[in-house]
C-alpha cells in the first residue's frame, strides 16, 4: 500500500496546550507521524510518497473560505500585532449562547488576529504555530492524493494525515484539526465519481466537524464509533439521536460507547458500522483512523490491544469498497506505530505481525 507522507507536519511544532484551563505538554505532537511512518518503513509493504499540491478549491468545497483566509492570515497577523507568545490561542470563544435572541447580523469575525481566533476556535487546546498553516494544507494533500491513488485503481492508500482533522467544522478549527482532511476526501470523491460515498470514523472521538459538513448531505453517509460524549470531548454532539437533516435524514449514525470497552464489545459496535455502510451505494469509503482507542492512549478509555486493529482494518475491507484511510488521533506514541502497522496490514490481507517498540509488548504495557 502507498502511504502518503509529508514532512512539512515537522514545522507544526507543538510544546504545550491548554486544557481545562491547564497548561500542560501537547499530546498532539511530530513524534506521532514519525512513529508511524518509521514502522510502516521499517515493514517493508508499504511504498512513501509525497503528496501532490492540490490548491484551495477542494478545501473552500468544504469550508468556509473565511476559515481558510484565516489560517492562512493567522500566524503573520499575530507577529504583526506583537503577540508574545510563540503559538496563538484565544482569550475569548464565540459560544452561541452570546448571541442568544439577537439576530445572525450580530455574528460576525472581528477584524483582530485574537478576535478571529476566537471567532473559528472550538476550544484552547488547538494552537497556531508558525508552522500549522503549512502542515494543515500539506495535510490536505496527503488525503487528496491518497484519494486520487484509489480513485486511479488502488484497492486502498493511506494518508499520514497531520494535523488530523475530523473536529474541523466548515468554519471552525479545533480539537488538534484545522481542515477536515477526511471531509475534504470525500466531498472530491463525491464530485469525480457521482457516486455516493461512505465514512467510516474509528477515532476514539466523536468526528463533530464531519458530521456537521454533511449533515444535510444524503449522498456522504456518516458512520462513527466514539466515546460517548456524555463523558468525553467533544460533549455537544454525538448523541444517537443525530441522524441528520434534511435531504441527509438517516445518512449519519452515531454508536457512542462506555469506558473500558473490549476488543469484543468493539467488534460488536463496528460490525454495526459496517452493515450500514455495506447497505450504502457507492465504491469508495473513507476511513478517519485514530488510535487513542488504545488502551494505554492517555487520552481515552477504551481497553483495545493491538491486534483488534488488525481485525478492524480486515472486516472493514471486507465490505468491498475501496478505502482512503487517512489518519486522525492516537497519542501514546510507543505504540502507534504498530497499531497503524496492525491496521493497515489487515486492510491489505496480510497476516497479523506484531512487532512492539522495544521495551513494550502488544498491548503497549512495558514488557
Ligand atoms: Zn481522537
Amino acid at each position: 500500500m502507498r502511504v502518503v507522507y509529508s514532512p512539512l507536519h515537522l514545522g507544526h511544532e507543538l510544546r504545550l496546550q491548554t486544557i481545562m484551563g491547564v497548561q500542560v505538554p501537547a499530546d498532539e505532537v511530530a513524534g506521532r507521524a514519525e512513529r508511524i511512518r518509521a514502522a510502516l518503513e521499517a515493514d517493508g509493504g508499504f511504498e512513501i510518497v509525497e503528496p501532490t499540491q492540490h490548491g484551495e478549491a477542494p478545501i473552500t468545497a468544504v469550508h468556509d473560505p473565511g476559515l481558510l483566509a484565516f489560517l492562512r492570515d493567522a500566524w503573520p497577523a499575530a507577529r504583526r500585532a506583537g503577540h508574545r507568545h510563540d503559538f496563538l490561542v484565544p482569550e475569548t470563544i464565540a459560544s452561541v449562547l452570546a448571541y442568544e435572541g439577537m439576530s445572525d447580523a450580530f455574528r460576525r469575525e472581528p477584524p483582530s488576529i485574537g478576535g478571529r481566533a476566537g471567532y473559528r476556535a472550538l476550544d484552547t487546546s488547538t494552537p497556531i504555530v508558525a508552522g500549522t498553516y503549512a502542515a494543515a494544507r500539506a495535510a490536505v494533500d496527503a488525503a487528496l492524493t491518497a484519494t486520487d491513488l484509489v480513485l486511479g485503481g488502488e484497492p486502498a492508500a493511506y494518508g499520514l494525515c497531520r494535523p488530523p482533522g475530523h473536529h474541523a467544522a466548515r468554519s471552525m478549527y479545533g480539537g488538534f484539526c484545522y481542515f477536515n482532511n477526511a471531509a475534504i476526501a470525500a466531498q472530491a470523491i463525491a464530485e469525480r465519481t457521482g457516486e455516493h460515498v461512505s465514512i467510516l470514523d474509528v477515532d476514539y472521538h466523536h468526528g463533530n466537524g464531519t458530521e456537521q459538513i454533511f449533515w444535510r448531505r444524503g449522498d456522504v453517509l456518516y458512520v462513527s464509533l466514539h466515546a460517548h460524549p456524555d463523558r468525553q470531548y467533544p460533549y455537544f454532539l454525538g448523541w444517537p439521536e443525530e441522524t441528520g437533516e434534511g435531504p441527509g435524514v438517516g445518512a449519519n449514525l452515531n454508536i457512542p460507547l462506555p469506558a473500558g470497552l473490549s476488543n469484543e464489545g468493539y467488534l460488536e459496535a463496528l460490525d454495526r458500522g459496517l452493515d450500514r455502510i455495506a447497505a450504502e451505494p457507492g465504491s469508495v469509503m473513507v476511513v478517519s483512523l485514530g488510535f487513542d482507542t488504545f488502551g494505554q492512549d492517555p487520552i481515552g478509555d477504551f481497553a483495545l490491544t493491538t491486534d483488534v486493529y488488525h481485525e478492524v482494518g480486515r472486516r472493514s475491507a471486507a465490505v468491498g469498497k475501496r478505502l482512503v484511510v487517512l489518519q486522525e488521533g492516537g497519542y501514546h506514541l510507543p505504540s502507534l506505530g504498530d497499531n497503524a502497522r496492525a491496521w493497515l496490514r489487515g486492510a491489505e490481507g496480510r497476516p497479523y505481525d506484531p512487532q512492539p517498540a522495544a521495551g513494550y509488548t502488544p498491548g503497549g504495557t512495558r514488557a
